[in-house]
């Protein structure tokens, strides 16, 4: 069975903050054209948080539920978009169920994911279909909980990623029933949302890790 370590998590979490400096033009061009213009930029403003943290991590025996708790605090406490509090209680709630824990298993992991998702549902009050990030998240879950999680866990996590990326798409002839985007009606037909492009990006990255392992 696949395990993950602290190394597996603190390496993600780098490669997270570089795609957030990489995609941060997207992210906020995508945001521009229906909401303020600023999801890359509070998405920069979260990681860079994060990679300060980062030496401290590798040295400390943090467990996992920690790490992630720690990457939760920065995007909620640093950033002041509704992605922040989003993306932050998301890696924080993730990973209560595993505390002690310096590894868990690939299942364990899906698991990690699906609480933080369930975590964004409660606190954003959003559907599948209202054109958010969790229209995303949530058809990528029902696909991954199909797979075979414990005897073909890259295979899982790479149609976990292709139906978020997918999700993402669907968004574009959508009317947002949440967030800024709402304000605009039917003016948002036409524009992906922006949560839906970062969140399966911030996926794709824990899949790249994976395959490293
Ligand atoms: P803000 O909207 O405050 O400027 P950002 O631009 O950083 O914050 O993030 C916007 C993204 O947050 C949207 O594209 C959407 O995916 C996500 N979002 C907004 N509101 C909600 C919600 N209630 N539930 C889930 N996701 C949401
Ligand atoms: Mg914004």
């Amino acid at each position: 069975m696949l395990v993950l370590d602290r190394t597996f998590f603190i390496n993600s979490f780098e490669k997270m903050a570089e795609l957030a400096e990489v995609q941060r033009n997207h992210w906020s061009k995508l945001d521009s054209d229906i909401g303020d213009g600023d999801h890359g930029i509070n998405m920069t403003i979260g990681f860079r948080d994060v990679t300060k943290k980062l030496d401290a991590m590798r040295e400390s025996d943090e467990d996992i539920s920690e790490l992630l708790r720690s990457v939760g605090m920065s995007l909620m406490s640093k950033v002041g978009g509704a992605s922040g509090p989003l993306y932050g209680s998301f890696f924080m709630r993730a990973a209560n169920d595993y505390k002690g824990q310096m590894e868990v298993t690939f299942p364990e992991f899906c698991q990690i994911i699906k609480n933080g998702v369930d975590q964004i549902v409660k606190i954003g009050k959003a559907q599948h279909g209202d054109k958010t990030m969790l229209d995303a998240f949530l058809p990528g879950l029902e696909v991954l909980f199909d797979q075979d999680l414990e005897n073909e866990p890259i295979k899982a996590f790479e149609a976990f990623v292709a139906r978020m990326k997918q999700g993402s798409d669907e968004t574009i002839p959508l009317i947002a029933k949440k967030g800024r985007a709402m304000r605009l009606g039917e003016r948002a037909i036409g524009f992906r949302d922006p949560g839906s492009e970062s969140s399966w990006m911030l996926m794709n990255i824990y899949l790249e890790e994976l395959k490293k392992i």
